[in-house]
Protein backbone atom coordinates (compact mmCIF):
# COMPACT_ATOMS: atom_id res chain seq x y z
CA UNK A 1 0.00 0.00 0.00
CA UNK A 2 1.27 3.35 -0.63
CA UNK A 3 1.77 6.05 1.68
CA UNK A 4 -1.26 7.23 2.70
CA UNK A 5 -0.98 11.12 3.91
CA UNK A 6 -4.04 12.60 6.38
CA UNK A 7 -4.94 15.10 3.69
CA UNK A 8 -3.84 16.38 -0.12
CA UNK A 9 -4.51 17.53 -3.30
CA UNK A 10 -6.22 16.44 -6.18
CA UNK A 11 -5.18 17.05 -9.61
CA UNK A 12 -7.13 16.13 -12.97
CA UNK A 13 -6.22 16.36 -16.55
CA UNK A 14 -9.09 19.29 -16.51
CA UNK A 15 -6.90 20.76 -13.97
CA UNK A 16 -3.40 20.37 -15.82
CA UNK A 17 -5.16 21.99 -19.30
CA UNK A 18 -6.54 24.88 -17.46
CA UNK A 19 -2.86 25.54 -16.05
CA UNK A 20 -1.20 25.11 -19.71
CA UNK A 21 -3.95 27.41 -21.18
CA UNK A 22 -2.61 30.08 -18.92
CA UNK A 23 0.81 29.13 -19.45
CA UNK A 24 0.34 30.26 -23.16
CA UNK A 25 -1.64 32.96 -22.48
CA UNK A 26 -0.91 36.73 -22.15
CA UNK A 27 -0.98 37.04 -18.37
CA UNK A 28 1.07 34.95 -15.55
CA UNK A 29 0.25 37.34 -13.00
CA UNK A 30 -3.25 39.34 -12.07
CA UNK A 31 -4.68 38.96 -15.80
CA UNK A 32 -8.73 37.32 -16.27
CA UNK A 33 -7.70 33.99 -13.93
CA UNK A 34 -8.11 36.11 -11.11
CA UNK A 35 -10.96 37.78 -11.85
CA UNK A 36 -12.95 34.85 -12.98
CA UNK A 37 -11.72 33.07 -9.82
CA UNK A 38 -12.16 35.82 -7.45
CA UNK A 39 -15.97 36.41 -8.97
CA UNK A 40 -16.99 32.67 -9.03
CA UNK A 41 -15.72 31.79 -5.07
CA UNK A 42 -17.31 34.70 -3.99
CA UNK A 43 -20.52 33.00 -6.14
CA UNK A 44 -19.86 29.84 -4.21
CA UNK A 45 -19.74 31.46 -0.46
CA UNK A 46 -23.02 33.68 -1.07
CA UNK A 47 -20.92 37.38 -0.36
CA UNK A 48 -20.07 40.31 -2.51
CA UNK A 49 -16.53 40.60 -2.77
CA UNK A 50 -13.81 38.22 -2.71
CA UNK A 51 -9.86 39.07 -3.46
CA UNK A 52 -7.21 36.27 -4.29
CA UNK A 53 -4.21 36.88 -1.95
CA UNK A 54 -0.90 34.58 -1.92
CA UNK A 55 -1.65 32.68 0.37
CA UNK A 56 -3.88 32.52 3.28
CA UNK A 57 -1.42 33.60 5.74
CA UNK A 58 -1.10 36.69 3.92
CA UNK A 59 -5.05 37.14 3.42
CA UNK A 60 -5.14 37.53 7.42
CA UNK A 61 -2.24 39.95 7.13
CA UNK A 62 -4.59 42.25 4.85
CA UNK A 63 -7.20 41.53 7.26
CA UNK A 64 -5.25 42.61 10.38
CA UNK A 65 -4.48 45.53 8.14
CA UNK A 66 -7.43 47.07 6.88
CA UNK A 67 -9.15 46.64 10.35
CA UNK A 68 -6.35 48.85 11.58
CA UNK A 69 -4.96 46.52 14.29
CA UNK A 70 -2.10 48.72 16.11
CA UNK A 71 0.29 48.17 19.24
CA UNK A 72 -0.91 47.00 22.06
CA UNK A 73 -4.95 46.34 20.57
CA UNK A 74 -5.30 43.17 21.92
CA UNK A 75 -7.60 40.68 20.21
CA UNK A 76 -9.44 37.03 20.77
CA UNK A 77 -9.11 33.63 19.28
CA UNK A 78 -8.99 30.28 19.67
CA UNK A 79 -5.82 28.18 21.23
CA UNK A 80 -6.70 25.37 18.73
CA UNK A 81 -6.39 26.62 15.34
CA UNK A 82 -2.99 26.80 12.80
CA UNK A 83 -0.76 29.56 14.38
CA UNK A 84 -1.43 31.94 11.45
CA UNK A 85 -4.68 32.91 12.70
CA UNK A 86 -2.61 34.53 15.99
CA UNK A 87 0.56 35.90 14.07
CA UNK A 88 -1.28 37.96 11.95
CA UNK A 89 -2.27 40.41 15.10
CA UNK A 90 1.61 40.18 15.44
CA UNK A 91 2.21 41.19 12.50
CA UNK A 92 0.53 44.50 13.48
CA UNK A 93 1.53 44.81 16.70
CA UNK A 94 -1.37 43.70 18.51
CA UNK A 95 -1.66 41.28 21.87
CA UNK A 96 -3.22 38.12 21.17
CA UNK A 97 -5.27 36.65 24.18
CA UNK A 98 -6.81 33.47 24.01
CA UNK A 99 -9.90 31.96 25.06
CA UNK A 100 -10.53 28.50 25.61
CA UNK A 101 -12.63 25.74 22.91
CA UNK A 102 -15.49 23.62 23.70
CA UNK A 103 -14.35 20.34 24.66
CA UNK A 104 -16.90 19.12 22.71
CA UNK A 105 -16.79 21.34 19.27
CA UNK A 106 -13.41 21.87 19.59
CA UNK A 107 -14.22 25.77 18.31
CA UNK A 108 -13.79 28.80 20.33
CA UNK A 109 -16.27 28.69 23.29
CA UNK A 110 -18.08 32.02 22.86
CA UNK A 111 -18.89 31.33 26.59
CA UNK A 112 -15.33 31.60 27.47
CA UNK A 113 -15.46 34.77 25.11
CA UNK A 114 -18.03 36.54 26.95
CA UNK A 115 -16.62 35.64 30.30
CA UNK A 116 -13.02 37.10 29.26
CA UNK A 117 -14.80 40.35 27.95
CA UNK A 118 -17.21 40.43 31.01
CA UNK A 119 -13.94 40.60 33.08
CA UNK A 120 -12.47 43.71 31.43
CA UNK A 121 -13.80 47.43 31.16
CA UNK A 122 -15.30 47.80 27.65
CA UNK A 123 -13.01 49.23 24.91
CA UNK A 124 -10.79 46.46 26.04
CA UNK A 125 -10.55 44.04 23.27
CA UNK A 126 -10.68 44.62 19.65
CA UNK A 127 -11.71 42.15 17.53
CA UNK A 128 -12.35 38.17 17.55
CA UNK A 129 -10.73 35.79 15.37
CA UNK A 130 -13.23 32.42 15.48
CA UNK A 131 -11.89 29.53 13.34
CA UNK A 132 -14.12 26.79 12.05
CA UNK A 133 -11.91 24.67 13.17
CA UNK A 134 -11.59 21.03 11.28
CA UNK A 135 -14.71 22.21 8.49
CA UNK A 136 -17.19 22.82 11.85
CA UNK A 137 -19.22 26.19 10.98
CA UNK A 138 -18.63 28.43 13.97
CA UNK A 139 -22.12 30.11 15.04
CA UNK A 140 -21.17 33.22 13.71
CA UNK A 141 -24.48 34.82 14.32
CA UNK A 142 -24.04 34.13 17.96
CA UNK A 143 -20.46 35.92 17.58
CA UNK A 144 -21.87 38.32 15.70
CA UNK A 145 -24.24 39.58 18.43
CA UNK A 146 -21.63 39.20 21.40
CA UNK A 147 -18.97 41.77 19.35
CA UNK A 148 -21.81 44.09 18.36
CA UNK A 149 -22.49 43.97 22.63
CA UNK A 150 -18.38 44.95 22.99
CA UNK A 151 -18.02 47.05 19.79
CA UNK A 152 -15.57 44.26 18.27
CA UNK A 153 -15.20 43.20 14.67
CA UNK A 154 -14.64 39.47 13.32
CA UNK A 155 -12.47 37.98 11.00
CA UNK A 156 -13.41 34.84 10.34
CA UNK A 157 -11.06 31.99 9.69
CA UNK A 158 -12.63 29.56 7.24
CA UNK A 159 -9.83 28.08 6.27
CA UNK A 160 -11.33 24.77 7.04
CA UNK A 161 -14.54 25.10 5.53
CA UNK A 162 -15.07 26.19 2.13
CA UNK A 163 -18.88 25.28 1.24
CA UNK A 164 -19.59 24.68 4.82
CA UNK A 165 -22.45 26.51 6.86
CA UNK A 166 -24.23 26.50 9.93
CA UNK A 167 -28.08 26.80 10.78
CA UNK A 168 -28.87 30.60 12.18
CA UNK A 169 -31.76 31.24 14.80
CA UNK A 170 -34.36 31.25 11.41
CA UNK A 171 -32.88 27.90 10.27
CA UNK A 172 -31.30 29.24 7.82
CA UNK A 173 -28.15 28.15 6.25
CA UNK A 174 -25.25 30.53 6.23
CA UNK A 175 -22.31 29.63 4.79
CA UNK A 176 -18.90 30.18 6.23
CA UNK A 177 -17.24 33.60 5.24
CA UNK A 178 -20.44 34.81 3.64
CA UNK A 179 -20.09 38.15 5.26
CA UNK A 180 -23.47 38.44 7.06
CA UNK A 181 -21.85 38.26 10.22
CA UNK A 182 -17.96 38.69 10.32
CA UNK A 183 -16.68 41.83 8.51
CA UNK A 184 -14.15 39.69 7.17
CA UNK A 185 -13.20 35.97 6.47
CA UNK A 186 -10.29 34.07 5.03
CA UNK A 187 -9.47 31.05 2.91
CA UNK A 188 -6.56 29.20 2.18
CA UNK A 189 -5.78 27.28 -1.13
CA UNK A 190 -2.99 25.15 0.53
CA UNK A 191 -2.75 21.41 -1.41
CA UNK A 192 -4.35 20.00 2.01
CA UNK A 193 -7.01 22.19 2.15
CA UNK A 194 -10.16 21.64 0.28
CA UNK A 195 -9.13 24.41 -2.73
CA UNK A 196 -5.75 23.91 -4.11
CA UNK A 197 -4.00 26.06 -5.96
CA UNK A 198 -0.09 25.46 -4.54
CA UNK A 199 -0.25 28.33 -2.63
CA UNK A 200 -3.11 30.66 -2.73
CA UNK A 201 -5.57 32.88 -0.32
CA UNK A 202 -8.88 34.63 -0.55
CA UNK A 203 -10.44 37.23 1.31
CA UNK A 204 -14.35 37.69 1.46
CA UNK A 205 -15.99 40.28 2.48
CA UNK A 206 -19.63 42.60 1.64
CA UNK A 207 -18.18 45.83 3.18
CA UNK A 208 -16.88 48.12 -0.38
CA UNK A 209 -14.43 49.89 1.96
CA UNK A 210 -12.74 47.03 3.16
CA UNK A 211 -12.50 45.60 -0.66
CA UNK A 212 -10.85 48.61 -2.29
CA UNK A 213 -8.70 48.77 0.70
CA UNK A 214 -7.98 45.08 0.34
CA UNK A 215 -7.22 45.50 -3.42
CA UNK A 216 -4.82 48.27 -3.09
CA UNK A 217 -2.32 46.81 -0.14
CA UNK A 218 -2.61 43.66 -2.51
CA UNK A 219 -0.48 45.63 -4.66
CA UNK A 220 1.80 47.43 -2.78
CA UNK A 221 -0.76 49.93 -2.05
CA UNK A 222 -0.44 51.12 -5.22
CA UNK A 223 -3.73 52.21 -7.86
CA UNK A 224 -3.70 53.57 -10.83
CA UNK A 225 -7.11 53.56 -11.29
CA UNK A 226 -8.13 57.39 -12.49
CA UNK A 227 -11.08 57.88 -9.62
CA UNK A 228 -9.07 57.14 -6.98
CA UNK A 229 -5.60 59.48 -8.28
CA UNK A 230 -4.73 62.59 -6.45
CA UNK A 231 -3.61 63.62 -10.02
CA UNK A 232 -2.97 62.65 -13.20
CA UNK A 233 0.48 62.79 -14.87
CA UNK A 234 -0.10 60.85 -17.53
CA UNK A 235 -0.76 57.39 -19.17
CA UNK A 236 2.20 55.98 -17.22
CA UNK A 237 1.41 57.55 -13.73
CA UNK A 238 0.14 55.33 -10.37
CA UNK A 239 0.46 56.65 -7.00
CA UNK A 240 1.66 54.70 -4.20
CA UNK A 241 -1.29 55.72 -1.48
CA UNK A 242 -0.48 53.55 1.34
CA UNK A 243 2.34 50.88 2.20
CA UNK A 244 1.47 47.78 1.02
CA UNK A 245 2.90 44.46 0.31
CA UNK A 246 3.15 42.30 -3.08
CA UNK A 247 0.88 39.74 -1.95
CA UNK A 248 -0.60 38.68 -5.21
CA UNK A 249 -1.88 35.31 -6.80
CA UNK A 250 -0.70 34.54 -10.02
CA UNK A 251 -2.66 33.64 -12.87
CA UNK A 252 -1.74 30.26 -13.30
CA UNK A 253 -2.90 29.97 -9.91
CA UNK A 254 -6.43 30.83 -10.32
CA UNK A 255 -6.86 29.33 -13.50
CA UNK A 256 -6.11 26.31 -11.30
CA UNK A 257 -8.44 27.58 -8.65
CA UNK A 258 -11.01 27.85 -11.43
CA UNK A 259 -10.84 24.14 -12.36
CA UNK A 260 -10.71 23.11 -8.77
CA UNK A 261 -13.77 25.41 -7.36
CA UNK A 262 -16.11 23.78 -9.75
CA UNK A 263 -15.50 20.43 -8.04
CA UNK A 264 -15.73 21.54 -4.93
CA UNK A 265 -19.25 20.19 -3.96
CA UNK A 266 -18.61 17.50 -5.30
CA UNK A 267 -15.38 16.63 -2.98
CA UNK A 268 -17.51 18.30 -0.10
CA UNK A 269 -20.07 15.63 -0.37
CA UNK A 270 -17.03 12.53 -0.78
CA UNK A 271 -15.88 14.41 2.63
CA UNK A 272 -18.91 13.88 4.12
CA UNK A 273 -19.26 10.48 3.06
CA UNK A 274 -15.82 9.69 4.49
CA UNK A 275 -16.64 10.63 7.94
CA UNK A 276 -19.90 8.45 7.20
CA UNK A 277 -17.86 5.82 7.20
CA UNK A 278 -15.66 6.32 9.82
CA UNK A 279 -18.66 7.16 12.07
CA UNK A 280 -19.80 4.17 11.46
CA UNK A 281 -17.23 2.03 11.92
CA UNK A 282 -16.02 3.80 15.55
CA UNK A 283 -19.76 3.78 17.05
CA UNK A 284 -18.75 0.41 18.01
CA UNK A 285 -14.75 1.18 19.17
CA UNK A 286 -15.48 2.51 22.50
CA UNK A 287 -11.85 3.12 22.99
CA UNK A 288 -12.30 6.27 20.03
CA UNK A 289 -14.16 9.25 20.92
CA UNK A 290 -15.29 10.37 17.44
CA UNK A 291 -16.07 14.36 16.28
CA UNK A 292 -19.27 15.57 17.30
CA UNK A 293 -20.88 17.27 14.00
CA UNK A 294 -23.73 18.61 12.88
CA UNK A 295 -25.41 19.29 9.26
CA UNK A 296 -23.00 21.82 7.03
CA UNK A 297 -19.59 20.22 8.27
CA UNK A 298 -17.03 20.57 5.95
CA UNK A 299 -14.54 18.20 7.24
CA UNK A 300 -11.14 18.90 6.50
CA UNK A 301 -10.56 17.22 8.80
CA UNK A 302 -11.76 13.93 10.69
CA UNK A 303 -10.12 14.50 14.27
CA UNK A 304 -10.51 11.21 16.90
CA UNK A 305 -9.72 11.15 20.51
CA UNK A 306 -7.73 8.14 21.65
CA UNK A 307 -6.28 7.07 25.39
CA UNK A 308 -2.70 6.32 23.07
CA UNK A 309 -2.73 8.65 20.87
CA UNK A 310 1.65 8.01 20.18
CA UNK A 311 0.95 4.68 20.50
CA UNK A 312 -1.61 4.99 17.51
CA UNK A 313 0.18 7.36 15.78
CA UNK A 314 3.06 5.31 15.58
CA UNK A 315 1.35 1.99 15.07
CA UNK A 316 -0.33 3.71 11.57
CA UNK A 317 3.26 5.24 10.69
CA UNK A 318 4.98 1.86 10.57
CA UNK A 319 1.63 1.22 8.09
CA UNK A 320 2.51 4.18 5.80
CA UNK A 321 -0.41 6.05 6.87
CA UNK A 322 0.47 9.34 7.87
CA UNK A 323 -2.03 10.98 10.32
CA UNK A 324 -1.22 14.07 11.74
CA UNK A 325 -2.17 16.10 14.93
CA UNK A 326 -4.07 19.15 14.84
CA UNK A 327 -2.97 21.11 16.59
CA UNK A 328 -0.52 21.96 19.38
CA UNK A 329 -1.90 24.62 21.14
CA UNK A 330 -0.55 28.06 19.56
CA UNK A 331 0.03 29.15 23.31
CA UNK A 332 2.24 26.61 24.15
CA UNK A 333 4.51 28.10 20.90
CA UNK A 334 7.66 28.54 22.13
CA UNK A 335 7.12 32.28 20.72
CA UNK A 336 3.95 32.52 23.00
CA UNK A 337 5.81 31.29 25.48
CA UNK A 338 8.12 34.03 25.49
CA UNK A 339 5.14 36.68 25.20
CA UNK A 340 4.35 35.68 28.75
CA UNK A 341 1.14 33.26 27.59
CA UNK A 342 1.11 29.90 30.24
CA UNK A 343 1.06 26.23 30.28
CA UNK A 344 -1.93 25.22 32.25
CA UNK A 345 -4.17 28.75 31.12
CA UNK A 346 -6.43 26.64 28.66
CA UNK A 347 -6.98 23.33 29.89
CA UNK A 348 -9.74 22.24 27.09
CA UNK A 349 -7.16 23.33 24.54
CA UNK A 350 -4.59 21.33 26.32
CA UNK A 351 -6.26 17.93 27.53
CA UNK A 352 -7.97 17.92 23.58
CA UNK A 353 -4.50 17.98 22.47
CA UNK A 354 -3.55 15.15 24.66
CA UNK A 355 -5.49 12.38 22.97
CA UNK A 356 -6.24 14.29 19.26
CA UNK A 357 -5.38 12.71 15.99
CA UNK A 358 -6.48 13.53 12.61
CA UNK A 359 -7.50 10.36 10.23
CA UNK A 360 -6.75 10.19 6.49
CA UNK A 361 -9.37 12.55 5.06
CA UNK A 362 -9.05 13.67 1.29
CA UNK A 363 -11.99 13.55 -1.57
CA UNK A 364 -9.12 10.88 -3.86
CA UNK A 365 -8.56 8.29 -1.08
CA UNK A 366 -9.95 4.92 -2.22
CA UNK A 367 -12.51 3.31 -0.59
CA UNK A 368 -9.96 0.55 -0.02
CA UNK A 369 -7.06 2.65 1.15
CA UNK A 370 -10.13 3.84 3.72
CA UNK A 371 -11.03 0.43 4.91
CA UNK A 372 -6.93 -0.24 5.19
CA UNK A 373 -7.16 3.13 7.73
CA UNK A 374 -10.22 2.17 9.15
CA UNK A 375 -8.59 -1.74 9.82
CA UNK A 376 -5.02 -0.33 10.99
CA UNK A 377 -6.35 1.73 13.53
CA UNK A 378 -9.25 -0.92 14.71
CA UNK A 379 -6.26 -3.60 15.25
CA UNK A 380 -4.06 -1.23 17.34
CA UNK A 381 -6.94 0.19 19.56
CA UNK A 382 -8.58 -2.72 20.40
CA UNK A 383 -5.52 -4.70 21.26
CA UNK A 384 -3.96 -2.06 23.58
C1 LIG B 1 -3.87 26.73 6.43
C2 LIG B 1 -4.36 27.68 7.44
C3 LIG B 1 -3.95 29.02 7.50
C4 LIG B 1 -2.86 29.58 6.64
O1 LIG B 1 -2.99 29.37 5.30
P1 LIG B 1 -1.69 29.36 4.35
O2 LIG B 1 -2.28 29.40 2.99
O3 LIG B 1 -0.95 28.09 4.63
O4 LIG B 1 -0.88 30.56 4.65
C5 LIG B 1 -4.56 29.85 8.42
N1 LIG B 1 -5.48 29.39 9.27
C6 LIG B 1 -5.87 28.10 9.29
C7 LIG B 1 -6.91 27.67 10.26
C8 LIG B 1 -5.32 27.20 8.39
O5 LIG B 1 -5.68 25.93 8.43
Amino acid sequence: MKAIPYGKQEITQQDIDAVIKTLKSDFLTQGPQIAEFENKFAEYIGVNYAVAVSNGTAALHLCAMVLDIKPGDKVITTPITFAASANCVRYCGGEVVFADIDSETYVLDILKVKQLLDQHPKGTFSGIIPVDFAGAAVDMEGFRKLADEYGLWIIEDACHAPGGYFQDSNSESQKCGNGKFAELAIFSFHPVKHIATGEGGMITTNSKELYDKLILLRTHGITKDPSLLKKNDGGWYYEMQILGYNYRLSDMQAALGVSQLSRAVDGLKRRREIAEIYDLTFNSVKEIKKPCHKEGHAFHLYVIQVENRQGLYDHLKSKNIFSQVHYIPVHMMPYYQSLGHKVGDFPNAEKYYESCLSLPMFPSITNEELQFVIDSVKEYVVKS
